[in-house]
């Protein structure tokens, strides 16, 4: 799994204003869209591209086009929902599936209770938006989810993420390749071979605190998304 920091003035700049308890609801959404553009324009780089030919008023030129299948966008419930617009800005022509996981705030277990996936993604780039990467418990269940089904790659765009929480899911990750390499000779991918894991976010943050939030990170995505309810 590699993990990338994107290190840009403009990404440090929305970060520190999101992180600001000042930031009202209206602020924080608009930062998030802005940020996560940002992040995709990085995160999109590795994307299967075919070659064609274009004419031009002059002339006939070179170029290339996402490759097929479309890319799927995968935002966590409920906060990566506020993701979904800065993400499809970028990949109109993205399909759009879901995952819901609840975090039992004693143990900080995910479990699963919604699962709109697709039942096949051979060959499918897939982006998973979940703002916070925390314990890393949600993000492992979900690319665990989307590598099983056959996903070409797996880039999970953070805003934030702690260093416990990228540890973890670098774990994991390590444990379902080994484990499905035993089992038939290769992993996912569709094609044959690993998929990539990448995780893309803004900054990695300290550590997490005794309940499972991000130090200093910006508090309860949520609920500065879409309030408390
Ligand atoms: N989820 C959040 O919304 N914030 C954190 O700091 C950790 C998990």
């Amino acid at each position: 799994m590699r993990t990338l920091v994107v290190d840009h003035p403009l990404v440090t700049h929305k970060l520190t204003a999101l992180r600001d308890s000042g930031s009202d609801t209206a602020t924080f959404r608009s930062l998030t869209d802005e940020l996560v553009t940002l992040l995709a324009y990085e995160a999109t780089r590795e994307m299967r591209v075919q070659p064609v030919q274009v004419s031009t008023p002059v002339a006939v030129a070179n170029g290339v086009k996402l490759a097929q299948p479309v890319p799927l966008i995968v935002p966590v419930l409920r906060a990566g929902i506020g993701m979904l617009d800065g993400m499809t800005r970028l990949l109109p022509m993205a399909d759009v599936g879901f995952v819901g996981l609840r975090r039992d705030e004693e143990s900080l277990v995910a479990s699963t209770y919604a699962d709109r996936l697709p039942a096949d993604l051979t060959d499918r780039d897939t982006f998973v938006l979940d703002p916070m990467l925390a314990t890393g418990g949600t993000l492992a269940t979900v690319i665990s989810m989307l590598t099983s089904r056959g996903a070409a790659s797996v880039t999970a765009i953070c805003l934030l993420a702690a260093p416990e929480g990228l540890r973890h899911v670098e774990q994991a990750f390590a444990a379902d390749a080994a484990n499905a390499q035993d089992n038939d000779g290769a992993a996912g991918g569709g094609t044959g071979g690993m998929p990539s894991v990448r995780v893309v976010t803004a900054s990695v943050d300290e550590r997490l605190n005794e309940r499972g939030y991000i130090v200093p990170g910006l508090g309860d995505a949520g609920d500065r998304l879409f309030g408390k309810i």
